[in-house]
C-alpha cells in the first residue's frame, strides 16, 4: 500500500534537520495552542508565514511607502520598481514573462476578472481583437465536478450573462474524473474549458495534458485553477500550455490580499478590462477611455504594493528550497497521511488513493460523527484542520456527504504532526462511540 501513490518527483525530501531549521522561520508554528504545540495542518487554507516575508511587508512600509505608477518622487520611484520587480521574480516562478503577470487580490478575483473580460468581450467590447473571446447561446464552457466555488460560480455567472451552457466532467464514486465521457464533453462548442490543477478536497492532481490536449483540439481557452498546485508543486505555465493559471499568494508563504493571473500574452492584450478606473488609461476624455496594454490594463486602481513585495519575498524562500524538493517533501507527508488514514477502523477517505499523483492533502468522512465535531476535538489537542465542505458543495455531494475533515501540508510540516492527526482521528473516533 505504501508506494501505490505515483509521484513525478526525483528530487530529495527535505531532511529532518533541514525541516526542523526551516520551521523557526516560522513564528506562528512555536506557539501553545489549547495547552499544546500547535499541530498546523491547515496550509490548503492558508499557510504560515516566514519572518523574511513579514520583514519584507514592514521594509516596505518602513522605508519605500508610496503609491506605484504616478508620483514623480524618491519613494514612489522605488517603490514602483519593486513592484514591477516582484512582477518579474513571480513571471520567472512560473515560467512565464512579466507582461503575462496580472496582480490580483486573490485566485476568486483572477477567475471573475477572466470571466467579465470575456462577457465583456461578448457585449463587443474591446472591438475586433476581442471577437475571439465572445461566447453566446450555444456555446459551452467545461469544467470539472472537483472544482471550489471559485473555479464554478463565475463560469456560471458568465453562461447565465451570455446564454452560454455550463458542463462539466463528473467524478465517479471514489471521485476519479470521468475522462471517458470527454469525447460527449469536449466539441466545436467548446469555448472556455476551465478546471483544477490539484483539487483542494481530494488533493489529486489533474490530467493536465489531456485536458489541454483535448482543449486545443477545438480551439478552446483553457483555465487553470493552480492554487493548490503552485505552493506545492514546480509550476510551468508554458510547459502546462495553458491560456490562463490563478493562485492565491496566502497559500504560498505570503499575506492575504495578492493574488496571481497569469495569460498568454496575445490574449491578455486583446481582452478587454474587467475593473476600470485610475492607471489603466492611456486617454479619457467626458465620453471614452483608452486603456493601457497587459498587464497594466488589468489593474485599475491603488496597487498592492507591499503584499506584492512580500509575495516575491515568499518566491524567493521557496526557490531557496526548490519547488521540487517541497513537493518531494509533501508527497512523502501525504503517504504517511494516506496509509495512516487507511488503517484507522471508520475512516474513508475522500477520493482515489492508488495509483494516482497526490499532494500532502487527505479529507476523510467519519460516519457518525460530524465533520465540525472532530474538528474541535483535535483542535482541544493543538490541532489546526479544515472542516466543512471547503468550497465544494458540488463535490461533497456526489461523494454522498455534506463535510469532511481535512488535514493539509506544507514544507514546514513533520511526520510527527501527520502521526498527531492520526491519533488525534482515532481517540476522536473513541471518544465519540467508536466506528460505525
Ligand atoms: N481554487 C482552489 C482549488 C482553492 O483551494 C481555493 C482556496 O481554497 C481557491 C480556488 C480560492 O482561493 P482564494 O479564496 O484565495 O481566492
Amino acid at each position: 500500500m505504501p508506494s501505490s501513490i505515483t509521484s513525478t518527483t526525483t528530487a530529495e525530501p527535505l531532511s529532518p534537520a533541514e525541516v526542523a531549521a526551516l520551521r523557526s522561520d516560522f513564528p506562528a508554528l512555536a506557539q501553545q495552542v489549547n495547552g499544546h504545540p500547535l499541530v498546523y495542518l491547515d496550509s490548503g487554507a492558508t499557510s504560515q508565514k516566514p519572518r523574511s516575508v513579514l520583514d519584507a511587508e514592514r521594509d516596505y512600509y518602513e522605508n519605500r511607502n508610496s503609491a506605484v505608477h504616478r508620483g514623480a518622487h524618491t519613494l514612489a520611484a522605488l517603490a514602483t520598481e519593486d513592484f514591477e520587480e516582484a512582477r518579474e521574480s513571480i513571471a520567472a516562478f512560473v515560467g512565464a514573462s512579466a507582461e503575462e503577470i496580472v496582480w490580483t487580490s486573490n485566485a476568486t478575483e483572477g477567475i471573475n476578472l477572466i470571466a467579465y473580460a470575456i462577457s465583456n468581450a461578448s457585449l463587443g467590447r474591446g472591438g475586433a481583437a476581442a471577437e475571439r473571446f465572445r461566447i453566446g447561446a450555444g456555446d459551452e464552457i467545461l469544467v470539472t465536478e472537483l472544482e471550489h466555488h471559485a473555479n464554478l460560480i463565475p463560469w456560471q455567472e458568465l453562461a447565465a450573462r451570455t446564454g452560454a451552457t455550463l458542463r462539466f466532467i463528473p467524478v465517479d464514486d471514489d471521485g476519479s474524473l470521468r475522462l471517458d465521457e470527454l469525447d460527449d464533453l469536449i466539441g466545436e462548442r467548446t469555448r472556455v474549458v476551465a478546471f483544477t490543477h490539484v483539487s483542494n478536497v481530494l488533493g489529486t492532481v489533474s490530467p493536465v495534458e489531456l485536458l489541454v490536449a483535448r482543449a486545443r483540439a477545438v480551439g478552446a481557452l483553457v483555465v487553470l485553477d493552480a492554487c493548490q498546485s503552485a505552493p506545492h508543486l514546480p509550476l510551468d505555465v508554458r510547459a502546462l500550455d495553458v491560456d490562463f493559471a490563478v493562485f492565491s499568494g496566502h497559500k504560498m508563504l505570503a499575506p492575504t490580499g495578492i493574488g496571481v493571473l497569469y495569460g498568454r500574452r496575445d490574449l491578455l492584450d486583446a481582452l478587454p478590462p474587467f475593473l476600470t478606473g485610475g492607471s489603466m488609461i492611456t486617454t479619457v476624455t467626458m465620453e471614452k477611455a483608452e486603456y493601457l496594454t497587459a498587464p497594466l490594463r488589468f489593474e485599475a486602481g491603488t496597487q498592492r504594493v507591499s503584499q506584492a513585495i512580500a509575495l516575491a519575498a515568499a518566491v524567493r524562500y521557496l526557490d531557496a528550497i526548490g519547488m521540487d524538493r517541497v513537493a518531494a517533501h509533501e508527497t512523502l507527508l501525504g503517504r504517511r497521511l494516506t496509509d495512516g488514514l487507511a488503517a484507522i477502523d471508520g475512516v474513508r477517505i475522500l477520493g482515489p488513493v492508488a495509483g494516482v499523483e497526490r499532494v500532502g492533502l487527505a479529507s476523510i468522512d467519519v460516519p457518525g460523527i460530524h465533520s465540525h465535531d472532530l474538528g474541535q476535538f483535535l483542535d482541544s489537542r493543538g490541532i489546526a484542520v479544515r472542516v466543512g465542505h471547503h468550497c465544494a458543495q458540488p463535490l461533497h455531494r456526489r461523494l454522498g456527504v455534506t463535510s469532511s475533515t481535512r488535514a493539509s501540508t506544507y514544507l514546514y510540516s513533520t511526520p510527527d504532526d501527520v502521526d498527531a492527526f492520526l491519533a488525534g482521528v482515532a481517540d476522536g473516533i473513541a471518544f465519540f462511540g467508536g466506528p460505525r
